[in-house]
């Protein structure tokens, strides 16, 4: 059973709960009564819906909040789903959570960013759902590692499970962001090209934090492609039990799904494909001068290794990099670029110049020419 590309995996349509585009699983952070989740699977009924999510046990940061309901949940879960026509979807943290989902008749169960990080927790859940048809979301890690979200697709696939999906749910970062967590959007892109055949959602409201992004962040999932969205949807998010901030109340929940354009993966009109060709070839075009300028850039930056190299000077000089990233984005702003791409360019282009000036300063055989 080769698992190096995930292949055979069933698309996201077959898995029985409808077809969706974009396919929804909406829901609480967490059960917290039984009237709470009535309430809202009966608010989202017949809504296009896909799925009706509830966290049952809440891995939480520090050990005073709210840490799910618990077994008693389920029941109301499932129950509130068969009510209104909602298949359920829990998060499963642990075996025994997998033993308990199954014997209520959990539809579908997510493993979440703290558990993905764990690969011996994950490997004991997957071998737990050894034989079991149940499809299975893997958010990814909280840390921003592809191969470790990989590493726990991976462990599922190899226990059979073939209705396998992502769920991108944004990474912890010390730096200060607008973002609860950093989107980091090359990531879930870089798993959608190695793995074409993996459904791959966005959970808006984990990488949001607050309300005010879930809709912008939700457009930018469907421009980039994304099947569908994972989104918290409370009662009464003000007095939500856990992550109150950035849940929806279901009338603007719906309203946000239906203002999302969602925009086409491929057309096939003549004339506009022929517009982008032309486009794309400027494109290659572009890149391939900016390749050639930045070998001139690095093959300058040896030449100034060696001359520091014979004046006994460091390669890191301050006061020249604060120079350059101060004018770079003056300038860089003034062309409508924005600055954290500006910094974040002048950085990498730093970092190999300094690559190359090591090399010619520790080389031998510029050594040997200066004797
Ligand atoms: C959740 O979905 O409520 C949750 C805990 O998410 P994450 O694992 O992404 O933090
Ligand atoms: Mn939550």
């Amino acid at each position: 059973m080769s698992n190096k590309n995930l292949s055979g995996l069933i698309p996201l349509d077959s898995w029985g709960f409808g077809n969706g585009n974009p396919f929804i699983i909406a829901g609480p952070c967490g059960v917290e009564s039984e009237k709470q989740i009535t309430e809202l699977a009966h608010k989202l009924k017949g809504k296009t819906i896909n799925l009706l999510r509830g966290g049952i046990w809440k891995p939480r940061t520090r050990p005073d909040s709210f840490q799910g309901i618990g077994e008693e949940g389920l029941l109301w879960l499932k129950a509130a789903g068969l009510e209104n026509g909602l298949p359920v979807i829990v998060e499963v943290a642990h075996p025994r959570h997998v033993e308990q989902a199954l014997s209520v008749g959990i539809d579908c169960l997510w493993i979440g960013a703290r558990t993905t990080v764990n690969p011996f927790l994950v490997q004991e859940i997957a071998s737990a759902l050894k034989g079991v048809d149940i499809p299975v979301f893997v958010k990814n890690p909280i840390n921003p590692e592809l191969e470790l979200w990989i590493g726990a697709l991976e462990r599922f696939y190899n226990s059979g499970i073939r209705k396998l999906g992502a769920i991108h749910r944004g990474f912890s970062s010390y730096e200060k962001s607008k973002y609860r967590n950093v989107p980091n959007w090359q990531i879930p892109i870089e798993l959608k090209r190695r793995f074409p055949e993996l459904p791959v959602l966005c959970d808006p409201s984990h990488i949001g934090g607050s309300r005010e992004l879930v809709g912008s962040l939700s457009q930018t999932a469907m421009d980039l492609s994304f099947e569908g969205l994972m989104v918290e949807v409370h009662p009464d998010p003000s007095k939500a039990l856990s992550d109150k901030d950035q849940q929806l109340l279901p009338s603007d929940f719906l309203a946000m799904i239906g203002s999302l354009l969602v925009r086409k993966k491929s057309v096939d009109d003549v004339i506009f494909l022929n517009l982008l060709e032309e486009l794309r070839d400027r494109i290659d075009r572009i890149d391939e001068e900016i390749l050639q300028f930045m070998a001139e850039r690095m093959s300058i930056a040896r030449e100034i290794g060696q001359y520091k190299k014979e004046n006994n000077m460091t390669i890191l000089q301050v006061e020249r990099w604060n120079e350059i990233l101060r004018t770079r984005q003056f300038s860089g702003l003034q062309k409508d670029l924005t600055r954290d791409f500006i910094i974040q360019l002048f950085e990498k282009i730093h970092d190999e110049s300094i690559f190359h000036q090591t090399q010619v300063m520790n080389s031998s055989e510029t050594q040997k020419e200066k004797h």
